[in-house]
């Protein structure tokens, strides 16, 4: 492959002074509008629209599109996503899948070579790993049906940060060096990220002129300048040759202009499902999110969590936890591509014979269950058989916000992988998702790659409204962590009687049906830990930060809770537009 020039005037540039960094206000109570997110810039932009007047609709894609600034390693409009809003005016709650798809190039063998898996780390760093980008269709689908404003004034906010600049966080500075071999396989992304082949250190300015040209073509020409005009030329050139330095080699993909051209968004209905009074609204297929967390939580409704020592309660969620995920891991994927049984997976009557299943000590791994018997249609042959868990990395980031009217937002939108594929688009300053890569590599399964097809994703997205109004929202990045995440923090919230900063803060546990439960930094050794040990539970090896969650509460006063991180990935930001009552 042939290395390409840097597009060198368009490079971020590294400036030395320090831009004094907003401070984190991870919790906030009041009325108006509210917004969490992970990063000041990004829940400031969400405000300053709602102090415009636009709505939570608007006010989401502002954060968003500052979101791909400020954390480009998560996302950006070189990924896809999953929006799920409650509409106050029509009492009703709608999902804008827009998800990456496959190239038309794609078959079921796209990551064999001679038969066997390619290695991941090799898939992820490539062209042949990037989808079709969908987040630019999701936010013109969002505002287009949903909200106020035009792309031009919710993009304005992030177009300022762009150029003004943000400085680099001590995680932001790890997280490029996390990533270094990868980043410098590209000549782009190299220009933007390294300095002298390594990670930009913290205290510096980052500004990127290219991704504010990217936002300033889609403010001016909507979304057509993405999926048709020079900026599709140049993700197409960026996946076909990708711009490789000097000496370096990466597989390339196969993208055309007409699959950018053809990419669609899905408006879907939501996952509905009701635990302890409440109706969860979740994100359906291609995300195994709603299913799986609607399965966990209806095994656990048949126990009495609030009478139990709070030990025997966890080990139960864990427990819980990964009999849903056996399911999920055999049977989910593209709803379009497949059959898949979530009508019975979500049942109560299937639920009620999972939780038969769980005993005292820990199960070593659960099996998937029948699901088929408890669909109304139990005429379905096929049976897929129970996979091992898929390799998956985890980043991506998650935001809510809500507006005076009462409109309520849950975003969780991505690019796969810490820093996707590894390509930023010459000129232009985002980075290209690996989301291809969430495909399993080897079928047969439900989720083999096919041309056209989503890969299926664990984003969950969640609106839970309490007597038909909105109660919460959660949230959260992770991977495949994400369902347990949002699992977690409702189970905290609702049976262990948290609030939700607590809810939020608390030490994760994520059971995904693999060899061990993956915990956090600091748990193993505590009280906690030994208790559920008494039940069987075992620990990864090596503990690791998990998600990075934001929640909305609405108060029976009327007023609304932004709650963010208050430690992790370092502290979120909540706001409101006026606080206190
Ligand atoms: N690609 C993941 C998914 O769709 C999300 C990215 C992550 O957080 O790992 O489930």
């Amino acid at each position: 492959m042939k290395a390409t020039a840097l597009a060198c005037g368009l490079a971020l540039s590294i400036v030395l002074q320090p831009l004094p960094a907003a401070a984190g206000t991870p919790v906030a109570t009041g009325t108006g509008g509210a917004v969490a997110t992970i990063s000041a810039q990004a829940s400031q932009s969400a405000l300053a629209i709602l102090d415009q007047g636009g709505n939570a609709i608007d006010a989401a894609v502002a954060a968003a599109a500052t979101l791909g600034v400020t954390d480009p390693f998560s996302c950006g409009i070189g990924g896809g996503g999953f929006m799920v809003i409650y509409l106050a005016r029509d009492k009703r709650v709608i999902t804008i899948d827009h998800r990456e798809t496959a190239p038309a190039s794609f078959t079921p063998h796209a990551f064999l070579e001679n038969g066997k898996p390619l290695d991941f780390d090799t898939a992820v760093a490539s062209g042949a790993a990037v989808g079709v980008p969908g987040t630019v269709r999701g936010w013109h689908e969002a505002l287009q049906r949903y909200g106020t404003m035009d792309f031009k004034q919710v993009l304005a906010p992030a177009i300022e940060v762009a150029n003004k600049g943000y400085p680099v966080t001590e995680i932001f500075s790890h997280l490029t060096a996390e990533n270094e071999r990868k980043f410098q396989l590209y000549a782009p992304t190299s220009a933007l990220y390294l300095r002298s082949g390594k990670a930009v250190q913290p205290g510096a300015v980052i500004r990127n002129p290219g991704m504010a040209r990217a936002y300033a073509e889609i403010a001016q020409g909507g979304v057509k300048a993405f999926y048709e005009g020079p900026i599709a030329r140049a993700i197409v050139a960026a996946v076909n040759t990708p711009p490789l330095n000097p000496g370096k080699t990466a597989r390339a993909g196969r993208m055309t202009m007409a699959d950018l051209a053809n990419y669609e968004a899905r408006i879907r209905q939501p996952l509905r499902s009701t635990y302890r009074g409440y109706e969860i609204y979740g994100m359906p297929l291609p995300s195994s999110g709603g299913a799986t967390v609607a399965e966990a939580l209806n095994i656990l409704e048949g126990y009495d969590l609030k009478a139990m020592p709070r030990a025997e309660a966890e080990h139960l969620y864990l427990e819980a936890s990964r009999l849903a995920f056996a399911d999920r891991n055999a049977y989910l994927a593209d709803p379009e591509y497949l059959d898949a049984p979530v009508a019975g997976i979500v049942s109560k009557a299937y639920a009620a014979e999972r939780r038969k299943l769980i005993k005292r000590q820990a199960a070593r791994s659960a099996h998937a269950g029948d699901p088929y018997s408890y669909q109304d249609d139990q005429s379905v042959p096929l049976r897929p058989q129970s996979k091992g868990l898929q390799l998956e990395n985890a980043h991506t980031t998650h935001l809510t916000v809500s507006d005076k009217d009462g409109n309520v937002v849950a975003y969780t939108f991505t690019i796969e992988s810490w820093g996707g594929s590894g390509i930023v688009v010459p000129g232009y300053g985002f980075l290209l998702n690996n989301e291809m890569t969430d495909f399993d590599f080897s079928g047969p399964h439900p989720n083999v790659p096919e041309a056209g097809k989503r890969p299926r994703s664990s984003m969950a997205p969640t609106i839970a409204l309490k007597d038909g109004k909105p109660a919460f929202t959660i949230g959260s990045p992770g991977g495949a962590t994400i369902i347990t995440t949002v699992l977690q923090t409702i189970f905290n919230y609702i049976d262990l009687g948290m609030p939700m900063d607590q809810a939020l803060n608390a030490p994760r546990l994520s059971e995904r049906n693999g060899d061990a439960t993956s915990i956090e930094p600091g748990f193993p050794g505590s009280a906690q830990a030994r208790a559920l040990q008494g039940f069987g539970q075992r620990w990864e090896a090596a503990p690791e930060e998990i998600g990075a969650a934001n929640a909305l509460v609405f108060n029976p006063d009327g007023t609304v809770t932004a709650v963010s991180e208050g430690k992790r990935h370092g502290v979120g930001t909540a706001l409101v537009q006026r606080r206190g009552h």
